[in-house]
């Protein structure tokens, strides 16, 4: 047992800083709670602290975004939706199956039972597009939504938390900018005013890896290198909507005979195309469709204009689906994910290697995060556990 570890604890839980309220800082939160409230823990539990720190007013990449219908008012108004961050997740570990169990029983989380299909745009402006069934996603490896909207679940798991606050709107600074923070003692964090937010035994910082390495620059920390090593890949997202008086395009109405739910697009910026108002517990919106651009399509034009990217992809969805002046979209918008995908660089391992989280066990600081794992919901929940894991283990 290292010195630190006994100043951390002083026998007590340790007070906890969590930078970023995205899925993996309140899943990593959760498990902090749950491991905490074990009969061994108990008596430490009575004092653990820890305090959320979200620079914006939500919670992370999973995102939903509506429009209420003009139109429509009171028991009737209608809406337009779109999940315009991830779409669905995995559960193919059995300790993740189980975790999501609960919700799955009160049916805030839904499988997903997608009908899947590839689309072509078609060669000549008369033709329609050439569109082929792919896959039916089943029970082998299910997908799952949350309901009523993909924020629902991010909401649900934060109104768990017990010993947790959370401190939206609130920005942390560089943790080199305003002290130096020393070996084996507390870390005392600010906000981007010089305000103090604490003094904390650990800090967790699970921001993308490029806000991550901004963080933690010239700090010390002990991983700093390798945090730039996975590639984080920009996404847009168009998100589409007709009024429900308006003509669909035909795309649209044929697809309803093809009855298919995602299309994975070729030959195009667009990449993949999901139609909200057909998932389970979404059909009471208005007629409502998300549409990831490619990333290396979104990297290449990362920088410029949002408009003049909406034109852009708009032109390309309008060449897919087909619309015209009667059935063009009443509803048009894009939003700019700056980092969106992970790739992991495989030049010197030779194959797709998680690095996993990234611990300084001497500043009691970790740094986690989606893009530590595959870059996807389930890479959350696995980083939470190392990091409950990474911590535990110390206290031991
Ligand atoms: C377009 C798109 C499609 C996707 N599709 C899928 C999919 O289909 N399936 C799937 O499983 N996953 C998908 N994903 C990935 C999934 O959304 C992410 O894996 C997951 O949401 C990442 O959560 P996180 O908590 O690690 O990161 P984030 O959600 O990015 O959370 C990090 C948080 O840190 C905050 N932060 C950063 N710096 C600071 C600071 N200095 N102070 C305070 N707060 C700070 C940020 O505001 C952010 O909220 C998709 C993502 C995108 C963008």
């Amino acid at each position: 047992m290292t010195n630190h570890s006994l100043h951390a604890t002083d026998n007590a839980a340790p007070k906890i800083a969590i930078i970023g309220g995205g899925l993996t800082g309140l899943l990593t939160a959760t498990l902090l709670e749950r491991a905490f409230n074990t009969d061994r823990n108990q008596k430490k539990s009575g004092n653990l602290n820890i305090t959320i720190f979200e620079k914006s007013r939500s919670v992370g990449r999973l995102a939903t975004r509506y429009h209420s219908d003009s139109q429509t008012a009171g028991s009737n108004q209608q809406n337009w939706q779109w999940a315009f961050g991830a779409q669905f997740f995995t559960a193919k570990t059995p300790s993740f199956q189980q975790f999501i169990s609960p919700w799955l029983k009160t049916g805030l989380l839904q499988p997903w039972h997608a009908s899947v299909v590839t689309i072509t745009p078609a060669a000549e402006e008369a033709q329609l597009p050439h569109v082929q069934y792919k896959d039916q996603w089943g029970d082998e490896q299910p997908r799952y939504i949350s309901t009523p909207k993909m924020t629902s679940w991010g909401r649900a798991l934060a109104d768990e938390l017990t010993r947790t606050s959370i401190q939206f709107q609130t920005r942390v600074a560089p943790l080199a900018q305003y002290v130096q923070n020393p070996i084996d003692e507390k870390t005392e964090l600010f906000d981007e005013t010089g305000d103090s937010l604490g003094q904390f035994d650990w800090v967790i910082c699970t921001a993308p890896n490029g806000q991550a390495a901004e963080l933690m620059a010239d700090s010390g920390f002990a991983r700093q290198a390798d945090i730039l090593k996975p590639n984080m890949l920009a996404c847009y997202t168009l998100m589409l909507g007709w009024d429900n008086e308006q003509p669909l395009p035909e795309t649209l109405r044929s697809q309803k005979i093809l009855n298919w739910d995602v299309a994975y697009v070729n030959d195009s910026p667009l990449d993949r195309l999901f139609i909200e108002h057909q998932k389970p517990a979404y059909d009471t919106l208005l007629p409502s469709i998300t549409i990831h651009a490619r990333n290396d399509w979104s990297e290449a034009h990362v920088d410029e204009d949002i408009e003049t990217v909406k034109a852009e992809l708009s032109r390309a969805a309008q060449q897919l689906l087909k619309w015209n002046t009667d059935s063009a979209p009443s509803q048009i918008d894009c939003h700019r994910w700056r980092y969106a995908a992970t790739k992991v660089n495989t030049q010197n391992k030779g194959r797709d290697e998680a690095i996993g989280i990234l611990v300084d066990q001497s500043h009691r600081w970790i740094v986690s995060g989606d893009w530590c794992g595959q870059g996807n919901i389930e890479s959350c929940f696995q980083m939470a556990q190392e990091t409950v894991e990474a911590i535990t283990k110390v206290m031991e």
